[in-house]
């Protein structure tokens, strides 16, 4: 379907939004569900775009409307979310949020709102968001996206049209980091398979090399965990110095490394994503086996969501570790 939407990968989704804008049929509320930087907050701008487009076909990015919405600046569009990664979205944000959607909109048609890792808002800013959901206003968008559906209330997933985003594939990775970034052939590949589909954390990488040493050091520490007594697993937990947002991240590098070592011990073909570690992920598929590998990945999806709640960091990574096998 021919779309203009400036959105790499979704292909099926961002054609059902496409559809919907050509038929009129637009609904008010979505919520976009998928893993951290596939690309979430990138479609919710862009639908923010369609809807105040002032050309034709929508959006067409070049107007001032789209530019504003591109850059952050439109003052119609809100972007709402808890103060930092792992924080909490609290119930004064949404208050504040509702005085600035009673508006009529400023410049643009439709006032929208993007609620970020909406996993994130505590129970009384989850209740209050239901009453915008609730009594809906013609030119009042809601765009909420999360990375942990088990974390928003029933309610809230009913009233919404939802979008279950997945991670891009290797290929298509691999060409956007060509093609808009300019990233030669043999890097992009390299930066996509490690990427595991995240275009977001393979764009931040290129920008900084931190991300790249960050990922290199919690595959490492994995590593070392296996091979580590139960006492010097605690001392490599108390050496880390990691924020909330930061333990999270390790832990989806963790979810990739586990997911590897199970596809080697099944006997899949499907690609690796730790490229630069299989000598040590064969080695570690043929001494844990599947039925420890599944452990250890569901131990770290748990992990994942309690940390994504109040869980404390580090008392999450020595049960982690603990529940992991181990190779001596
Ligand atoms: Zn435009």
């Amino acid at each position: 379907m021919y779309t203009t939407f400036p959105v790499i990968g979704h292909d099926w989704a961002v054609a059902q939004m496409q559809r919907a804008f050509n038929n009129g049929r637009v609904r008010h509320a979505f919520l976009l569900q998928g893993p951290a930087s596939i690309g979430k907050t990138t479609f919710a701008r862009s639908i923010a775009m369609a809807l105040n487009c002032t050309n034709e076909p929508k959006p067409c990015g070049e107007c001032r409307a789209c530019r504003l919405i591109a850059s952050n600046g439109h003052p119609d569009i809100a972007i709402v979310e808890a103060e930092r990664i792992g924080g909490t979205l609290k119930i004064n944000q949404i208050r504040e949020l509702q005085r600035q959607l009673a508006l009529r909109p400023y410049e643009g048609r439709y006032r929208v709102a993007i609620l970020r890792r909406f996993q994130e808002a505590q129970a009384a800013a989850q209740n209050a968001i239901l009453k915008t959901l609730e009594e809906p206003v013609g030119n009042v968008v809601l765009i909420l996206t999360a990375e942990e559906p088990s974390a928003i209330l029933p309610t809230i997933h009913s009233r919404c049209q939802i979008f279950n985003l997945r991670p891009l594939s290797i290929t298509s990775t691999t060409d956007a980091l060509e093609r808009s970034w300019g990233v030669e052939r043999d890097k992009a590949s390299v930066l996509a398979h490690l990427s595991a589909g995240r275009i977001g954390w393979a764009v931040r990488s290129l920008e900084d090399e931190k991300e790249l040493e960050f990922r290199q050091n919690a595959i490492s520490l994995l590593e070392q965990s296996l091979n580590s007594t139960r006492v010097q697993c605690f001392q490599l937990v108390d050496g880390l110095n990691l924020d909330k947002s930061r333990t999270l991240d390790m832990l989806d590098f963790w979810q990739t490394y586990w997911r590897d070592v199970m596809l080697l011990a099944v006997g899949s073909k499907a690609a690796l994503t730790n490229i630069d570690h299989e000598a040590s992920l064969i080695t570690v598929a043929q001494h844990v086996g599947q039925d420890d590998a599944q452990r250890a990945l569901e131990a770290t999806r748990t992990a994942l969501i309690q940390l994504s709640g109040n869980a404390n960091s580090r008392l999450c990574l020595e049960v982690l570790m603990l529940n992991y096998p181990k190779l001596n």
